[in-house]
């Protein structure tokens, strides 16, 4: 048997994390098992579903390096096939046409509630084997068992019971012929040899209408995990709250996908007291039976923990293609100054975020009109000489090796009898404008000589003006 997996989302709103978190977990099984993995598009419900919802999953599955084998399927363009399955259901007597009209059907409702029952159809067009009428609007039902019980082991869950007495006879096309949820995404399982549904426990009371239905058609049901929903530190289900609303917003806040891997199948998922996860790690430790039954509490301080992780120690030219979108956003012209990849190296110690990083990476780039306020008191008149002896090094040191950079630096406070921060400092706010910055000799070689130099100058004419 070939492990078939599926991500099968609604796109009708933000993809959020606990959404993704369930998209991951069937990846890596899919993966662990040399299975495949395949994304379907649940856009039945045509009033919520949109195009840019659609586009959103797309989207983080691509920046996640989530891939599929097969797909994306949209339900909408199997609305015949879906038809055709529920014919061959009647054909064998597994479903049912039925005109009960919307009057009957609430005043039954009514009625049941009035006795204190549970709403329920009745099944009072179950057994009329009635034909298709096309001047006569019907809907078609599943031919629910009364008796017994549908019983499954769930992955997660462990074995899980439930009475088809509880259960109805579900409609699975409506009067206006569209089929209805619980009914495509049985037809797509079978019809996709889908093995292994992971997916939210919100969907577990689904579950057993749909291995009904799978058995109706006299296949196996796949096999079901549940996973707990994600909540915040506060105990309440995830939501904009507790950060960000969707797995695109992350990447737009200067998060690798890496971390927000990393992040996810540590929620709710452990392999002993192990924290990093590579992702050929995920592929080969994770297994669905170690998922925890508990919900998963958010912690959005262990989210930027990993981030910060995997900037510093990520390939520099991996975490430079995630910066280009960033510089872009912030409108930084990277191509004027050192390239991404240098900057990586150079900042990489000093950022939780791509954002953070980007941001402090600006006088590499654009030149500044004004010090920082608080970074001018470091240019004071008495540092003009020092200021002086260093340009003068500067501009007879032909090769701005970090180690030249660094040891021209040192001459200069040993010839001054200072420390190498009194020298550092003042040179720092004249080449970036602020106290903030990486090694001096880093920032001096990053930002070149020509330009270094120029704002050197620049600084001297500032304090000279301070004189004046
Ligand atoms: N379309 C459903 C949802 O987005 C998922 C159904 C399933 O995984 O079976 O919640």
């Amino acid at each position: 048997m070939t492990v078939c997996t599926r991500f099968a989302p609604s796109p009708t709103g933000n993809l959020h994390l606990g959404g993704i978190r369930t998209a991951l977990y069937s990846w890596l099984y899919a993966r662990n098992h040399g299975g495949k993995f395949i994304l379907r598009i649940e856009d039945t419900d045509q009033e919520r579903s949109t195009k840019e919802a659609t586009q959103i999953i797309i989207d983080s599955m691509n920046w996640l390096g989530l891939n599929y084998d097969a797909g994306p399927f949209y339900q909408t363009s199997r609305f015949d096939f879906y038809r055709k399955a529920a014919e061959k259901l009647i054909t064998e007597g597994s479903a049912y046409r039925c005109y009960c009209s919307k009057e009957r059907l609430t005043e039954l409702r009514e009625k049941q509630l009035a006795n204190k029952e549970k709403p329920k159809y009745d099944g009072h067009c179950r057994d009329k084997n009635l034909p298709a009428d096309k001047d006569q609007p019907f809907v078609i039902r599943f031919k629910n068992d009364k008796e017994g019980s549908v019983d499954f082991e769930d992955q997660v869950m462990g074995p899980l019971s439930f009475q088809n007495s509880e259960l109805d006879d579900l409609i699975i096309i409506r009067t206006d012929g569209f089929p209805t949820y619980n009914f495509c995404v049985v037809v797509d399982d079978l019809d996709m040899k889908i093995t292994h549904v992971i997916r939210g426990t919100d969907h577990i009371n689904n579950t057993p209408r749909q291995i009904n239905i799978f058995r109706a058609f006299k296949a196996e049901p796949p096999i079901y995990g549940h996973v707990p929903l994600i909540l915040g530190k506060d105990g309440k289900l995830l939501s904009k709250r507790h950060g960000a609303a969707s797995v695109l917003q992350y990447k737009e806040e200067g998060f690798l996908p890496e971390a927000i891997l990393n992040y996810l199948i540590r929620l709710g998922w452990s392999h002993k007291d192990q924290e990093i996860f590579s992702r050929d790690e995920m592929i080969k430790l994770f297994d669905v039976k170690d998922i925890n039954k508990a919900a998963a509490s958010f912690d959005p301080e262990k989210l930027l923990w990993l981030n910060r992780h995997y900037i510093k120690t990520l390939d520099p030219k991996i975490v430079a293609t995630h910066l280009v979108p960033i510089m872009q956003e912030l409108r930084i012209n990277y191509q004027n100054g050192p390239t991404l990849e240098e900057l990586v190296v150079a900042l990489r110690e000093r950022a939780e975020t791509l954002v953070e990083m980007a941001t402090k990476s600006r006088c590499f780039y654009e030149e500044f009109e004004n010090y920082q306020e608080e970074a001018k008191q470091h240019l004071k008149p008495e540092i003009l000489p020092i200021i002086k002896a260093l340009k003068q090094t500067l501009e007879n040191l032909p090769d701005w090796t970090d180690e030249n950079l660094h040891q021209a630096i040192e001459d200069i406070a040993k010839q001054f009898d200072l420390k190498l921060g009194k020298v550092a400092q003042p040179i720092r706010v004249a080449v970036t404008g602020t106290t903030v910055s990486p090694p001096l000799n880093v920032t001096l070689r990053l930002l070149g000589k020509q330009r270094a130099l120029k704002r050197i100058d620049a600084a001297l004419v500032y304090i000279g003006q301070l004189l004046s």
